[in-house]
């Protein structure tokens, strides 16, 4: 699974559920966006993304590097982290507004869902 983009992810699709349920339509990894966003809202103008915890060096308990290849895991992460912010001000940059879920929010719907909910109808978090 090493280097895999990870697609159809089970937190991805978590969220996807969630949001369709709520009656929420968006687009897929479009790929005229930087880092190809989980979800586009295009008429909002508004992504998510949702990441694994390990992979983009969430500062949480998933998040926590391996105790052996440390040099290697903190580049490897550390240029995920790079990338995934440059992404971000890239898509602000061109107007679009950004939320990056985390994996391990998955575990808390009640409080993803209205910070979701906060971030699509607009209203400050
Ligand atoms: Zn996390």
């Amino acid at each position: 699974m090493a280097a895999v983009r990870q697609k159809d992810t089970g937190p991805e699709m978590a969220v996807r559920r969630l949001l369709h349920g709520l009656g929420y339509r968006y687009g897929l990894h479009r790929r005229d966006l930087p880092g190809r966003p989980d979800l586009v809202f295009r008429s909002r103008r508004k992504v998510v993304f949702v990441h694994g915890c390990f992979w983009h060096g969430h500062d949480c308990g998933k998040g926590r590097l391996p105790t052996s290849r440390i040099d290697y895991w903190k580049d490897k992460i550390g240029r995920n982290i790079a990338r995934d912010a440059k992404n971000v001000r890239d898509l602000i940059g061109r107007g679009w507004e950004v939320c990056v879920v985390w994996e391990c929010e998955i575990a808390h719907m009640g409080s993803l869902k209205q910070r979701l909910m906060r971030f699509l109808e607009g209203e400050l978090s």
